[in-house]
């Protein structure tokens, strides 16, 4: 029995028969981060191991929303004929306080005024084949199990080909962990999540809809649980071509209050309230639900030849539950990092990861972790959704923060909203 690699790659059979694989660098996990990193890398020539445990293409919880920062990403790695298959669409209708506005994405020097809703069975199918097309090597339903460490780091990765049984190791001089939300490798090296950083809960379901076709997609920010208190989250309907929607509903489950909560039985209450409008048909296949890693809440992201990128580093945006873009982004610097380790021969450019992704994100986190501690409080939530819904010209911009689509030279916007936000909060704090 032998793993199925592909041919040239060289492999050495122990006595144990187990199959090593040796690479520059192996990836685990196949969605957005993985299959990014693994693109990137591999263009510049490099040899790429990529060990994914599902069989694509395989459904993955998920709103299944592109903003325009995502579609950036997508063109960058050739994705744009695939793009043109998915629906577009070209803002954001946001719906509380009996009010709706369409919002549409603001005009951006870098960013597109639109953005797509793309199944990720489809979606994550077609990036992935994109780094194989590159010269990515793809093991699939091949789960890395441990990582062996040695001196200088990790020594190898061990994953069992799922159909077979066999074990393989994998060996490369650098590691990148891209294995999602529930990533035990990561884990095992040592990665925890800073409890005192937002995570996020959402469940969503595929619903057959007449307005299928339409250019918006939906958000519900006025949610209310049996007491009547606003939650901190929102419902969404992403209207998805081809006659259905993905809807959904998501929550920042940072207190225990929130934590309680049902979502199954949210998300039922609000496809029955938005029903009367979008006329829904029986779900495709029952709710499935998910955690988000925000904010960048984990910790450490990087040793001395690992990486770890997207969900596994919590790189969702804690303003929205973004989590696609991000995913490409850390993948991305992710490889253009390893690419000078690899040219150089000096391991320790690793180091160069968490910093610049503090640079790069850092700020606009901080700025999102403090938001989500203010809207978890009912009033403040409240009053911040009843204030934006008084007026579209605060809503645009506020919409504009929310999906990181401020210009470039922004950061000093960006610090002055974390300010506000702080002073907010401790105002609120010491007046309760
Ligand atoms: C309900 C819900 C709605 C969401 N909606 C949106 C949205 O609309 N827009 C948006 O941008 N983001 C959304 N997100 C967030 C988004 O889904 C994630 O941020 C994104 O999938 C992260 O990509 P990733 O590559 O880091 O992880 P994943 O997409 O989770 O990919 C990890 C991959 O690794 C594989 N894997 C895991 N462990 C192993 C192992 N041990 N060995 C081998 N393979 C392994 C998995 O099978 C998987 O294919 C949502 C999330 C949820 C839960």
């Amino acid at each position: 029995m032998t793993c199925l690699v592909p041919l040239g790659t060289l492999i050495s059979v122990n006595g144990d028969s187990e199959t090593e694989i040796r690479s520059d660098v192996t990836v685990v996990g196949g969605g957005p981060s993985g299959a990014a990193t693994a693109y990137w890398l591999a263009m510049r020539g490099f040899d790429v191991t990529v060990v994914e445990k599902k069989i694509f293409p395989r459904d993955k919880t998920c709103g299944d929303g592109l903003t325009p920062r995502a579609v950036v990403q997508l063109e960058a790695m050739g994705m744009a004929d695939f793009l043109t298959t998915q629906h577009r669409y070209v803002g954001l209708r946001a719906v509380a306080f009996g009010r709706s506005f369409e919002i549409p994405w603001p005009k951006h020097p870098e960013f597109p005024e639109y953005g797509y809703v793309s199944r990720r069975s489809l979606l994550d199918q077609a990036v992935l084949d994109r780094a194989r097309e590159a010269g990515a090597r793809v093991l699939m339903h091949h789960e890395a199990l441990s990582a062996e460490t040695g001196a200088g780091g990790l020594a190898a990765v061990l994953a069992k080909n799922l159909d077979t049984g066999e074990v393989c190791r994998l060996v490369s001089k650098f590691y990148v962990l891209a294995e999602g939300s529930n990533a035990r490798v990561s884990r095992s090296l040592g990665a925890v999540r800073n409890p005192g950083k937002p995570l996020g809960l959402a469940i969503r379901a595929y619903h057959p809809t007449t307005r299928a076709s339409e250019e918006w997609i939906e958000s519900h920010l006025e949610l209310r649980d049996d007491s009547g208190a606003i939650i901190p989250g929102y419902g969404w309907i992403f209207p998805a071509g081809n006659g259905a929607a993905n809807v959904g509903f998501g929550l920042l489950s940072n207190r225990s209050r929130w934590r309680k909560l049902n979502t199954t039985r949210e998300l039922q209450r609000f496809i029955d309230a938005t029903d009367g409008s979008w006329t829904f048909g029986d779900a495709e296949f029952p709710a499935t639900g998910g955690k988000l890693p925000m904010g960048l809440a984990i910790s450490p992201i990087a040793g001395p030849n690992h990486i770890m990128v997207g969900d596994a580093a919590a790189s969702i945006n804690p303003f929205n539950g973004e989590g696609i873009s991000y995913a490409y982004e850390t993948g991305r610097l992710a490889a253009g990092i390893l690419t000078q380790a690899l040219a150089t021969g000096d391991a320790s450019m690793i180091k160069a990861y968490p910093e610049q992704l503090r640079a790069r994100f850092g700020l606009y986190y901080a700025v999102g972790n403090a938001f989500v501690r203010l809207i978890s409080e009912p009033k403040l939530m409240s009053a911040g959704v009843w204030s934006a819904m008084r007026s579209p010209a605060l809503l645009a911009p506020v919409v504009t923060v929310m999906a990181n689509l401020l210009p470039g030279s922004s950061a000093a916007q960006v610090e002055r909203i974390y300010r506000l936000a702080n002073a907010a909060r401790e105002r609120f704090s010491s007046a309760g």
